[in-house]
């Protein structure tokens, strides 16, 4: 056990520099200056601040706006993706509230498209019936980081740390969190099991995890190497309850490019527009499989992209664009056009563009309440998709996660404001941490395991054979006497993953993403 000396205190730490973790520090900056209540946030991410999910975000937000759209009708859409396992409580909450929330981007001076009569673009995506996705282009994630960036650089009552990567979360017997953190790690680094010079404690009265996604669990994923799970992990060991972690919404149209793990996405909204899904023979193959075609729901659209994959005996099927106008391309689909072109060199206008299904977002997480407060952990709060709030159920809608995030942001921290008056400032504390154990743990195995027996068909077998393997594996495998991070990110992998499975083995309905050859 060893005593941490390079301390430090905050009233709220905030773990992750997406929409999430931004959007709540600023509600949390503006509610405090609005009451003149004094108040100290600390923001930290793993690597960079904008190396987060958020930054890649293409489609869009969505967000009624037009007068033939309404809120039954998003609600409908968000019921009919996710299988009916949503909460209509959470659903209805969160689409009632998403238009103001837009006001505050737009008051926070986020740059979104618009007509020539100066209205908002809203554009269509798969699974909405009308026009509600705000967007910039196909690049809608870095347009809302860089907005809310600037928003958090302008209070003083923020502190942004980058390149600090929290190790360790513990709560002691007066409910103050103390968190050890590695700031400035390279990846050659190592550090000993028991940490002493290399790392920070921090210590807080309200702890914010917003680490995004688990991604890099699986082999193909359209996640940043930062998505491993670790909020995850903080919280199953801080006591909360995961709730279906197997929810895994894999993306039907991923770039397929041989030999990269790291998968571009290929937008939903190219299919909005008209883009098609043909298999090797060219047949437009979706309308045999659902009346929506192209446009169905992404669980549905995946597992028949998987069909015709597992039919013809290649590893893709193709994205035709070439029925859009080259105007309609250039102008909202810019850079996966530069994408398609620099990495395969193909010209969207004229070539069909190869895709695959890829691991792609996490529907399932930390239980939390209708306030992002996560359900028996007092003063931890979960926001974006590290949580299970209950509005995607059983499947995420398309662009409904950023909305997520900002409204869940809002709501918490009206939360932590509230339970915040009645603290003082917390005296630094001397604080004696568990050692971290690290184990040496193959990540490939680990993605393997998870992609050959967790993937988009799931039969019990499968899912027994995998958390075996995973199980006997890290039994066998050596505590490290120095670890870097990557090593620890290894076995954090490790640890999502027998979750994942343990989470996919106690469903007993297919619904949704989830989809298990053995259950009805
Ligand atoms: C390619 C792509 C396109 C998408 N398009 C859309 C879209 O159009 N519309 C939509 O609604 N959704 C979209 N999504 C989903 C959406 O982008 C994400 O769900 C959302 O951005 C997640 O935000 P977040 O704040 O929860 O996490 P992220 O944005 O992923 O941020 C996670 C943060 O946590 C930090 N972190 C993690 N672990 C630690 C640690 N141990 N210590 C310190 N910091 C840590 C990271 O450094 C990072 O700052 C897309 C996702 C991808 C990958």
């Amino acid at each position: 056990m060893q005593m941490q000396s390079n301390s430090t205190s905050y009233d709220v730490v905030i773990v992750g520099t997406g929409v999430a973790g931004l959007a709540t520090a600023i509600y949390l900056a503006e509610a405090a200056a609005l009451s003149n209540q004094t108040i100290s946030i600390l923001l930290v991410s793993k690597a960079a601040a904008t190396d987060t999910n958020t930054s890649w975000a293409q489609g869009g937000i969505a967000a009624v706006a037009s007068d033939e759209d309404s809120f039954e009708a998003h609600i409908v859409d968000t019921l009919d993706a996710g299988a009916g396992k949503n909460d209509l409580h959470i659903v209805r909450k969160v689409i009632e509230a998403a238009p103001d929330a837009m006001q505050d981007l737009i008051r926070w001076g986020i740059d979104l498209d618009k007509k020539i009569d100066g209205t908002y673009d809203l554009v269509k995506e798969g699974g909405h019936q009308f026009s509600r996705i705000w967007h910039k282009a196909d690049s809608t994630g870095n347009s809302l980081q860089a907005t809310l960036m600037q928003r958090v650089s302008q209070f003083k009552s923020i502190v942004c740390s980058e390149n600090t990567a929290i190790v360790q979360i513990e709560k002691d017997a007066h409910g103050t969190f103390h968190i050890q953190a590695i700031h400035n790690h390279t990846s050659h680094q190592t550090y000993p099991n028991l940490i002493v010079e290399n790392c920070i404690h921090i210590q807080c009265a309200q702890l914010v995890l917003s680490t995004g996604g688990l991604g890099m669990v699986y082999a193909k994923t359209t996640n940043q190497t930062i998505s491993t799970g670790d909020g995850i992990v903080f919280a199953s060991q801080l006591g909360a309850t995961m709730k279906d972690l197997s929810f895994i919404q894999f993306h039907p149209t991923g770039l397929f490019e041989s030999n990269q793990s790291g998968t571009y996405l290929i937008t939903e909204a190219l299919r909005g527009e008209g883009a098609i899904l043909r298999n090797k023979e060219g047949v437009d193959f979706m309308p045999q499989y659902d009346a929506r075609a192209s446009l169905a729901p992404r669980d549905i659209v995946s597992r028949a992209i998987m069909s015709e994959i597992k039919k013809s005996k290649t590893e893709y099927v193709y994205l035709d664009a070439t029925g859009l106008s080259a105007s309609t391309i250039l102008k909202h689909f810019p850079n996966i056009q530069t994408a398609c072109l620099e990495k395969l060199g193909i010209d969207i206008c004229k070539q069909w563009i190869p895709v695959l299904p890829v691991q792609h977002y996490t529907c399932g997480g930390i239980q939390v309440d209708e306030f992002g407060g996560v359900v028996g952990v007092d003063a931890l709060f979960a926001i974006g998709e590290v949580a299970s709030t209950g509005l995607h159920g059983a499947n995420r809608l398309a662009s409904n996660s950023l909305i997520e995030g900002i409204v869940f942001a809002k709501w918490a921290a009206v939360k932590m404001i509230n339970a915040l008056s009645h603290d003082t400032a917390l005296p630094i504390s001397a604080y004696h941490f568990k050692p971290i154990i690290v184990k040496q743990i193959d990540r490939a195995l680990v993605q393997n395991c998870l992609s050959n027996y967790a993937g988009i068909e799931k039969t019990s077998a499968d899912l027994r054979k995998g958390l075996n393997e995973l199980s006997h594996a890290y039994q066998n495998a050596n505590v490290l006497k120095y670890w870097s991070l990557k090593e620890w990110e290894n076995d954090l992998l490790y640890q999502v993953g027998i979750l994942i499975f343990k989470d996919a083995l106690a469903q007993t309905e297919n619904k949704g993403v989830f989809f298990n050859l053995d259950l009805e």
